[in-house]
């Protein structure tokens, strides 16, 4: 018999209104095992669609499609699609995104490109399950040179999954070059946050290129990417990182770009170099924010106002007039509204007159479906702080 999921009727709302996922609490009834392939149904046993079931996450299914199959066709055609999309961008680099999960309705799957090598997440029970069609679709579609799982993401353990870091095609070199238009990294694909590099500032960190000048400071580096990718056009450059390992991967991506004499790397904690910079009475005409996450949920929210809030007043008053600051936020709590209430008081408080240079997002390789508002996540805005 085929794995059947009864909605409430508040359930069959959810599902029409175009979000993909159904909360258990708008299940009736059950009859399905952890990671299948289920069939929907409203309460009279109106059909509602097919979905992947999790029987421990709040989100008990997330929707493929309300019609047809869900099928190994079904998913062979919605890979290729979004391969295809991604190829109609014509992004000028060698890592980026070639399937965003819900954003190219293929609920919990990630995969991202990096030259001949495929890493992907499954980061639900069903796509756990499927993980021998992804590969084969992969294979088939694209056959990279090796395909790795990078299936060490926290929000795995929502699903009860084991966290696990296997190649499950080919072979995977440990380390490798990836290049974004002039800038080349090492990725440890085995090693680095998320699937190695933060993809979705790719086009971000090309925008912010186009503004910088002067003197750049970059907060929250990671692997240099703002800095390497902004540092031509600047004058000098200081970056600042918490991790140590990562300040090294700055170090020798700084080297690499032949940009070794222009970015000095400070390993610290931006939030004390901020107030330590101020103390010193410097200033600079460009200035990068992109930390992590502050409110990784709704309940982190006010503390993460508050971060917001404080470096964002710190890199305004460190900014000399007519000054640049790129600030993002990736929280998906703090929505774009707010992020500009936050960023406008912090400009109150700096006492600047700030106008919107651009207001962006993450890049297209990462799409967002309207419909399932947590697919957008990333803002990012250039501001200008008049002289
Ligand atoms: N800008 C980067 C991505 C930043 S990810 C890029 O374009 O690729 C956020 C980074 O901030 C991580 O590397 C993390 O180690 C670092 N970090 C987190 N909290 C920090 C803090 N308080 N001070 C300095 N760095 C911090």
């Amino acid at each position: 018999m085929t794995p059947t999921v009864t909605l409430t009727p508040r359930g069959v709302e959810r599902a029409k209104s175009g979000h993909l996922w159904i909360y258990r609490s708008d299940l009736a009834e059950i009859q399905a095992a952890a990671g299948d392939i289920v069939q929907v149904i409203g309460p009279r046993g109106r059909p509602v669609g097919a979905a992947f079931y999790s029987d421990r996450s709040q989100i008990a299914l997330r929707l493929v499609t309300h019609t047809g199959h869900a099928d190994e066709a079904l998913w062979r055609q919605r890979l290729e699609r979004a391969i295809r999309f991604r190829e109609s961008l014509a992004i000028d680099a060698t890592a980026y995104r070639l399937v965003h999960g819900e954003g190219d309705l293929l609920p919990s799957l990630v995969v991202d490109r990096y030259g001949d090598y495929v890493v992907l997440q499954t980061l639900s029970q069903a796509t756990d399950r499927l993980m021998p069609e992804w590969v084969r679709a992969l294979n088939a579609l694209i056959a990279p040179a090796g395909i790795l799982a990078r299936n060490d993401a926290r929000v795995r353990t929502l699903e009860g999954l084991e966290p696990k870091v296997e190649v499950v095609s080919g072979h995977v070199p440990e380390r490798l070059e990836a290049r974004e238009g002039r800038v080349r990294y090492e990725v440890d694909l085995f090693t680095g946050q998320k699937t190695g590099l933060f993809l979705d500032q790719r086009e971000n960190r090309e925008a912010a290129a186009r503004h910088a000048h002067g003197r750049l400071l970059d907060c929250f580096s990671y692997h240099g990417g703002f800095a390497l990718a902004l540092a031509p056009h600047c004058t000098d450059t200081i970056a600042i990182e918490s991790s140590e390992d990562a300040a090294r991967h700055i170090r020798e991506n700084a080297a690499r770009n032949g940009l070794a004499e222009r970015i000095e790397v400070r390993v610290a904690n931006v939030f004390d170099e901020l107030r330590g910079l101020e103390r010193l009475g410097e200033s600079f005409d460009t200035i990068v924010l992109d930390p992590p996450a502050f409110a990784k949920n709704k309940a982190a929210l006010p503390n993460a106002r508050a971060g917001y809030k404080e470096i964002n007043l710190r890199a305004l008053k460190l900014l000399r007039p007519g000054g640049t600051l790129i600030t993002c936020s990736c929280s998906y709590n703090v929505s774009e509204a707010m992020f500009a209430e936050i960023v406008y008081d912090a400009a109150v408080d700096a006492r600047a007159h700030v106008t919107v240079v651009e207001k962006r997002m993450q890049g297209r390789d990462h799409p967002v479906l309207l419909g399932v508002p947590e697919t957008y996540y990333l803002k990012c805005f250039i501001l200008r702080k008049l002289p």
